[in-house]
């Protein structure tokens, strides 16, 4: 495939609009080409952490935006967890008003950048789009996302970001537990309203996944720290390396540290593994260890961080989700020769972003599908040196409504590798469950909360994936917004 560089692209969007008439008919709009993203060429960013996705010219947005029906129905922003009024913006985008544009998104979205790059529009807003299906296919559909992206980036570069107003101070406080976008939505709602609001995060850095585990390449670090410092700028408190459970406990937090309320948003940061022969041997990782090996103490930069990586030849990642995407574009780029992902799937049933998968493989991620590993061998000093898998077929659908994957017998085969990380999910973290008496939580060991984030404990509240077991980071930030609302009212009425 012939990769096309930004200026390329710009041009062919002025093309287009130079074709294009104030007035556009339906069938004009649909015939509009869909704007590819601009993005690094593969070969230079398999050795470098620099973001992939270089994001729309400004031509190239109009061109999409004029691509959008402005349907009455507006299907796309039942898609949408937050219900941002996509038609709305994309107007504004089409008319050059990209401050309307991004007003409108704000007010269901505080972290459009990061949505903008992160979420997978493929299966919620941009699913129903009228456009893709009516060119029956959803590639084809208006790129909301990208659109998104658009607007906050032209707001950030532009330094129109403005800190929000804060009513006058309440006398309340309000501790937030872990700083993901759920606890960084929950911060910014509760301090507009004049609460005192302290946020505590086990890691030495703020911002939870997108800084520990999604890497640079596709959320450059820069855009979290941005509303990092929004949040500080407001005047929240942020301590750091302080875990919860162990520096403090929650009853401590209500009962001696005067804390009115508190909200939990601790993730789901527990890995899962495989239980197979050989999780235990050298050079065996969870994603959570190697990603934030790399994204969090900087182990890719050899020359200068102190927590180095193993030098990996031959790689395999187990997984067909984002994570495990992430792992391997991250052993790519720490010098891996071969990167293999193993999944017992196929890709139609795959949960990583489609954009991310096809990006793997250009960077020469070589995918195994319908394989599963059976152990995991070693040399004599019990260092890993290759990995025995079966072959599957796949069956009847089960409760996830994707097809069973069947073991085929007598189908093991090997492959010689000198790193397995093993990236089939997450569990939600134990500790505060476990020092928190009286906290109820399902049989997954995630808090049970009522429909606007309220805890078994009165004045806790929860949300993200500590609630939902692993999930997205749109679905964190409108559990956090929903958490925070009802936060108010309660601190409004004690
Ligand atoms: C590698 C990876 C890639 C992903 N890619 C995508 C993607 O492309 N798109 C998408 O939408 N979603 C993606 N996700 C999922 C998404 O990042 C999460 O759903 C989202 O971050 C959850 O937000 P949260 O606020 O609930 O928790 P988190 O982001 O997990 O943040 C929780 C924070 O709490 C802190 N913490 C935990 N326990 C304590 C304690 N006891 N005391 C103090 N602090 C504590 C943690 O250190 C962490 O900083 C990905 C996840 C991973 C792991
Ligand atoms: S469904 Fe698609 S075409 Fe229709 S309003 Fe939404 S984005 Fe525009």
């Amino acid at each position: 495939m012939t990769h096309l560089s930004p200026e390329q692209l710009a041009q062919a969007a002025i093309r287009t609009l130079e074709k294009t008439s104030e007035t556009l008919t339906p069938k004009e709009r649909m015939a509009i080409p869909a704007q590819e993203m601009p993005t690094q060429d593969p070969a230079e960013r398999r050795s470098n952490m620099n973001e992939v996705a270089l994001g729309y010219s400004p031509e190239q947005a109009r061109a999409e935006a004029l691509r959008c029906l402005q349907c009455k129905t507006a299907p796309c922003i039942a898609g949408c967890p937050v219900g941002i009024d996509i038609p709305g913006f994309i107007q504004a985008i089409a008319d050059g008003d990209n401050k309307k544009a991004i007003d409108i998104i704000k007010i269901d979205s505080l972290l459009p950048a990061v949505c903008g790059r992160v979420c997978p529009q493929e299966t919620q807003c941009q699913a129903p789009c009228t456009v893709g299906k009516v060119l029956k296919s959803v590639d084809k559909a208006v790129n909301i996302g990208r659109l998104e992206r658009y607007v906050a980036d032209w707001e950030r570069e532009n330094r129109l970001i403005e800190i929000p107003a804060i009513k006058p101070d309440t006398g309340k406080k309000v501790g937030i537990i872990g700083t993901g976008p759920a606890g960084l939505t929950v911060a910014a709602d509760i301090r507009r309203e004049g609460h005192d609001v302290t946020l505590f995060e086990a890691f030495h850095k703020p911002g939870g996944v997108m800084v520990y585990g999604i890497p640079e390449f596709r959320l450059p670090k820069a855009i979290v720290q941005q509303e990092i410092d929004a949040l500080t700028a407001m005047g929240c408190e942020l301590k750091t390396n302080f875990v919860i459970g162990r520096t403090r406990k929650i009853q401590d937090l209500l009962d001696e540290d005067g804390f009115d309320a508190l909200f939990i948003g601790t993730g789901a940061g527990l890995p899962r593994f495989m239980n197979i022969e050989g999780e235990n041997l050298v050079g065996v990782y969870s994603a959570n260890e190697y990603l934030t090996r790399s994204n969090l103490m900087r182990a890719y930069d050899k020359q200068r961080a102190d927590t180095p990586i193993f030098d990996s030849e031959k790689v395999a990642v187990l997984g067909g989700g984002n994570v495990a995407m992430d792992a391997a574009r991250t052993a790519v780029r720490l010098g891996a020769k071969e990167v293999h992902l193993i999944y017992r799937r196929t890709e139609v049933e795959m949960p990583a972003r489609v954009e991310e998968v096809h990006h793997a493989k250009e960077e020469g991620v070589i995918f195994h599908m319908l394989e599963n590993p059976k152990r995991i061998l070693s040399d004599e000093k019990g260092w890993v040196n290759g990995i025995e898998c079966l072959r599957y077929e796949l069956g009847e659908p089960d409760d996830s409504g994707r097809r069973r994957p069947i073991a085929i017998e007598g189908s093991e085969f090997e492959i010689d590798l000198d790193t397995v990380i093993v990236a089939i999910g997450n569990d939600s973290n134990p500790l505060i469950r476990q020092t928190t008496p009286g906290l109820e939580t399902n049989k997954w060991g995630n808090i049970v909360a009522d429909e606007n984030g309220k805890s078994s404990i009165d004045r806790i509240y929860a949300g993200g994936d500590i609630v939902l077991g692993a999930a997205t980071v749109i679905l964190a930030m409108g559990e956090g917004r929903k958490a925070a609302a009802a936060m108010n009212e309660m601190l409004a009425n004690i």
